[in-house]
Formats: structure tokens, C-alpha cells, sequence
């Protein structure tokens, strides 16, 4: 039995006061610079409004920043876990792993306050990070000069940072010298604003009390506005997308090996402990022989990760030769894999090698390998095993040496169990089984993603796009993204052809091809001037009364009735409902099971 949680919202609910004030309005105007007094500690949302997110639950040993599950730890033993990370690892990997978690916590931070305060003004909001941050116990904040362009989305800030408590321990170990030591902290500033703003903002700490300076300053800006962020972004293994420089120069990303400085994928792109937990799989298997089946839903990116797993192995210089088994006839697919002689059927009028024979000495890509004919997998089978092919229609039994690498978004397994696919193949290919998250669930990405894929079609279309509006971020931090990396790329891509120069992209340029777009998205959505698209679909399958209470209803009723619309919203998706709930996704599971309602099958995976 759980115990009491205890916080300041419960007892403001228990004397019947109201949840926390709305946010202060500042009023923007384009202009750059604001007035900081508008932002100072009584605009909302102040420490105490953030303080009533806090909730503590010893009774079942859990600590809740709202629906996020915190611990208190000891900041000496951080310490000791950091020094152990410098020694071990060396200062270089130890910084970048810490300013990639303290990204994950600012990326947490921004969105526990987009949803508890969905009007705030972007850069009162930003400044709350500051607030959470102190909270948290990690860092005091003063904010020294903070501007924010509406019309380009352009923000740049400066802060003090008192009591860091990184340095504390840095000190503690090594002593005053050498360079700024608050990696931790400075990766939380970017995850935080970043996600706020839907666009890489980076910060750098200037002077470090670590580094002997007095005390430490930070100063955070778009990428586009630093000379040189090449640095910085290497310790969040974004690569050099969004800077201007020249690639061969660039520091390497993850998905690119020292001596291998050449592409960089255009969706391998992330900082997310999903994504990096994929990445980090591929870096493990590349140099082996081994092969590799990619699991994932459409759109993941799977082929980008064999290519970048292609890059990284011994065959780097060898073909990659990609195959969507879907995409080919089931007629053709045997001379597509294996080629054909001539005469060997109406219209083979000349011989010609396959896919396997092409990929001879590097690595062969299948993709939505489970759309294969059983006739065609046994062939591929006898390939793998023998290390030999013969075209259709030959006689002669070719030699080939291709590493197989082959992806699916359907289950094998279950397709083995219907008899669809053979059981002796799945073993053979599921030797490392690496599964590709779906962009839902590296929601701390978005940011990167969309500053990446604005870049790059900003670029290709030669169009002057400073960025997003607010209502466009939200939007897409909103949207439950059935297509995937895929998906978000179409959408910018669409938004940056569809958007004037100059101007921030808005949602009705994202999304106007009949996406199923939430109750969240859409209560942002204003008609735009011009634009009679309206296509944005939706609200017509939707009750009315979804969110509106009735007189006389219980608070069980209107749970049920608020679990449900969300969950009607969302198509089922258990986390993007929960997200919009604003509870954990175990807890909607529970309540949905109580209520009697339909559980989306993300629930029963
Ligand atoms: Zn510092």
C-alpha cells in the first residue's frame, strides 16, 4: 500500500485553493531584448509554483518531479561516479557522458514546464529551467542579460552560476585549474532550451570556478550564431549539422570513425539515451563479421544505421548494396538477389549479376525481409549458409563473400509461429537482433531532428528560414508521429517549400496533409491569414464534450471520461496519452484497466 505523498499542491487542494497561477504574459513584439524585471522571481512559474511539482512518496520509496521519478543522491557520490568516469575513460568521454545526462534532465525539465504551463512566454519559460535547476539542488542561477527575437526565434542569454555543485566535486578531486568543469550543467541548459524553443540553442560556460575564475558564466545561443560549436556539439555527438563548417574538418559524431570522417547520416541524429543505446550496439557489431537484423517501425531510420554500420566495419570501402525485398514483384526477387543468365525466361535477354554478386566483399542490405517468399528464403538461406549463389537459370555456382545485414517492422517470430517465415532463416539472421526506436520514444531528439532537417532543406530549397514558432514546436512535441523520423523530416520538409523567406515556420505549413492531429495540437491552431488549406483533420471524430465537465458528475466519471478522450486522441498510443495526461504511462495503464477501457496496443507490447 503506497504511502501519503506529501507536497504543497495537496495541501492547496486540501484547503481548496486553486493550482498554481497561470504565467505572467510578457508582451513580445519582435523587438530584441525584453525587460528582465518581467521575468524576475514573482513571474510565474516562481520556485513555488515549481516546488508544488515536487512530490514525495516514502511510503513506496518514490520521489516525483510530476510525473517523472526523481532521486535524492549524494552529491559526493556524483563525485566519486564522476571521477571514476575521468579515470577510467578519460576527461574527454567522461564530459561528454555527462553533459549528454544533463541534457536527458534539462530535455525532462522543459517538458514537465511546456505541459504545467502550456501559455508561458518562451523566455519566461526558459527561465524557469533556471528555477528547476535550483530546485534540483544542483545550481543557483542569475540571469545577466537574457534577449529573444519573436519574429526569428533568436535567443540568447547569459547567466552567473553559483554553488555549482559539479564543482564542488571537481574541486574536491582536482583542485582549482585547467578548463570549465560544470559539463553536467551546461548539457542540462542546452537540453532544456532546446526543447523549449525547437531548435539547437547551445551554451557554453565562459568562465568555470573550476578553471580559477571567481565564479562561473554561461552564455547560450542558437547554433547558427557561434563561430565555432564544433566542440561543443562533439560532446552531445551531434557531429557538425547546423554549423557552417567544412565536414572533412568537422569533429567526428558517433556515427562516424576516426578515419571514416567522410558522411555523416542525415538521420543519425540524437543525443537520447535510446538512440545512443542503439548506436552504441551498431559501433559493438560493426567490426565483426557478424550479422545484424534492425527491428524498428517504418520510418527509424533503419537503412541510415546499416549504412553508418556498413561505414564503420572493414568492408567500409567495399559496396553497400541496399534491396526493400517489399518493393521488388515476388516474380523478380530471385533474379534481383541472385541475377540471372540469358534465355533464362521471356525477356532475361541478357545475363546480368544480382544484388548478392554486386555487394561481393561488402555488405548487402535487406530491407522488409519478411515480405520474402518462402521460395526465395530458402535460396537466401542456402546464400548465407554455403557462401555461394547461382543466378536463375545457370548452371554454375558462384562464390560470394557479402555480410547480410537485413531490417523488418513486422515480428519474425510471429510470422515464424504463422508458418510465413522459416524458422531455421530467423535464427540465421536474428544473431544481433538491434532494435530502433520509434521517434515517440526519443522525444529528446526533436529538437536536434528538426534543427537538422531544417538546415538541410533550408540549404536545398535555398530559403531564408530563421526557425519555428512556439505554436510549431508545441505542435510537433505534441504529435505522436506514426511515420517516424520519416515523418517529421516530410513535414519540414513540406513546411520550409511552403513558408515565406523570412518567416518562422507555423503549424498549418507542418501539417496540411491530413495528419490526425490531437486535441493539444489543434487548441493551438489559429486560422492563418491567406491560408485555406484547412486541412488540419481531426476535431470532426471527436465528441465535444471530451473535456467539458457536467454538473453532477463524479470525479470517477470524468476521469474515465478524460482517459478516454486522450486515449481517442492519441490512437491508442498508451505514452503519447499519458504524456498528454500529464501522468506516467503505468499509471494510465492502471487507471485505463480500472475504468474498463480499451488498452492501445503499445500497452500490451
Ligand atoms: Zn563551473
Amino acid at each position: 500500500m503506497p504511502g501519503p505523498r506529501i507536497s504543497l499542491a495537496q495541501l492547496h487542494r486540501a484547503t481548496g485553493a486553486t493550482r498554481p497561477a497561470p504565467p505572467t504574459q510578457v508582451p513580445f513584439s519582435g523587438q530584441w531584448r525584453f525587460d528582465l524585471q518581467q521575468v524576475d522571481g514573482s513571474s510565474h512559474p516562481t520556485v513555488a509554483d515549481l516546488s508544488e511539482c515536487l512530490f514525495f512518496s516514502p511510503g513506496d520509496g518514490r520521489i516525483w518531479l510530476q510525473d517523472q521519478r526523481m532521486v535524492l543522491m549524494h552529491a559526493e557520490a556524483l563525485g566519486g561516479l564522476r571521477r571514476e568516469l575521468i579515470e577510467t575513460m578519460g576527461l574527454d568521454k567522461a564530459r561528454g557522458l555527462l553533459t549528454r545526462m544533463g541534457y536527458l534532465s534539462g530535455a525532462r525539465d522543459a517538458e514537465l514546464v511546456r505541459r504545467q504551463w502550456p501559455d508561458a512566454e518562451p523566455p519566461v519559460a526558459a527561465v524557469a529551467g533556471t528555477r528547476l535547476h535550483a530546485l534540483e539542488g544542483v545550481v543557483k542561477v542569475e540571469v545577466v542579460r537574457v534577449s529573444y527575437d519573436a519574429a526569428t526565434g533568436d535567443y540568447q542569454g547569459e547567466f552567473l552560476w553559483h554553488n555549482s555543485s559539479e564543482d564542488d566535486e571537481h574541486i574536491a578531486v582536482y583542485g582549482v585549474g585547467g578548463s570549465p568543469a560544470c559539463w553536467m550543467q551546461t548539457g542540462y541548459a542546452t537540453g532544456y532550451v532546446s526543447t523549449l524553443f525547437g531548435r539547437l540553442i547551445l551554451f557554453r560556460e565562459v568562465a568555470c570556478r573550476s578553471a580559477g575564475d571567481a565564479q562561473c558564466r554561461v552564455i547560450g545561443k542558437s547554433v547558427e550564431l557561434w563561430d565555432d560549436p564544433q566542440e561543443d556539439l562533439r560532446h552531445l555527438q551531434l557531429g557538425d549539422d547546423g554549423a557552417d563548417a567544412e565536414p572533412a574538418a568537422a569533429p567526428l559524431g558517433p556515427w562516424a570513425d576516426p578515419g571514416n570522417s567522410g558522411g555523416q547520416d542525415p538521420t543519425l541524429v540524437g543525443a537520447s539515451s535510446a538512440f545512443n543505446a542503439a548506436f552504441h550496439m551498431v559501433r559493438r557489431v560493426a567490426p565483426t563479421p557478424a550479422t545484424v537484423l534492425f527491428t524498428g517501425e517504418s520510418g527509424v531510420g533503419k537503412e541510415m544505421f546499416a549504412r553508418s554500420l556498413h561505414r564503420s566495419s572493414d568492408r567500409a570501402s567495399k559496396p553497400f548494396v541496399a534491396i526493400n525485398c517489399a518493393a521488388i514483384p515476388e516474380t523478380l526477387i530471385e533474379s534481383e538477389l541472385f541475377g540471372v543468365e540469358r534465355g533464362a525466361y521471356t525477356g532475361a535477354g541478357a545475363s546480368r549479376p544480382g544484388r548478392f554478386e554486386r555487394a561481393d566483399g561488402g555488405t548487402l542490405f535487406l530491407d522488409e525481409i519478411g515480405t520474402l517468399s518462402l521460395v526465395a528464403q530458402g535460396k537466401l538461406l542456402r546464400a548465407l549458409q554455403e557462401g555461394e549463389i547461382e543466378r536463375v537459370g545457370g548452371t554454375k555456382t558462384l562464390r560470394v563473400d557479402v555480410r547480410l545485414v537485413a531490417a523488418t517492422n513486422e515480428n519474425l517470430r510471429e510470422a515464424v509461429r504463422q508458418g510465413r517465415f522459416r524458422e531455421d532463416l530467423f535464427y540465421r539472421l536474428n544473431v544481433f537482433p538491434i532494435h530502433l526506436p520509434p521517434l515517440r520514444e526519443r522525444r529528446d531528439d526533436i529538437p536536434l531532428l528538426m534543427q537538422h532537417f531544417l538546415h538541410h532543406y533550408r540549404e536545398r530549397y535555398q530559403r531564408d528560414v530563421p526557425g519555428f514558432s512556439q505554436r510549431a514546436v508545441k505542435a510537433l512535441f505534441n504529435y505522436g508521429f506514426p511515420g517516424n523520423i520519416r515523418e517529421l523530416q516530410n513535414l519540414i520538409e513540406r513546411a520550409v517549400i511552403m513558408v515565406n523567406d523570412g518567416e518562422l515556420i507555423d503549424v498549418h505549413q507542418l501539417f496540411r496533409g491530413g495528419e490526425d492531429l490531437g486535441e493539444g495540437v489543434l487548441s493551438l491552431q489559429s486560422p492563418a491569414p491567406g491560408d485555406s488549406g484547412g486541412r488540419l483533420v481531426g476535431a470532426p471524430n471527436r465528441a465535444p464534450a471530451d473535456t467539458t465537465a457536467v454538473p453532477g458528475q463524479t470525479l470517477e466519471e470524468a476521469e474515465r471520461q478524460w482517459i478516454a478522450a486522450a486515449l481517442r486522441r492519441t490512437g491508442g498510443n498508451m505514452a503519447a496519452a499519458a504524456r498528454q495526461l500529464g501522468i506516467t504511462r503505468a499509471t494510465l495503464l492502471h487507471r485505463a484497466r480500472r475504468h474498463g477501457l480499451p488498452i492501445g496496443r503499445s500497452a500490451r507490447a
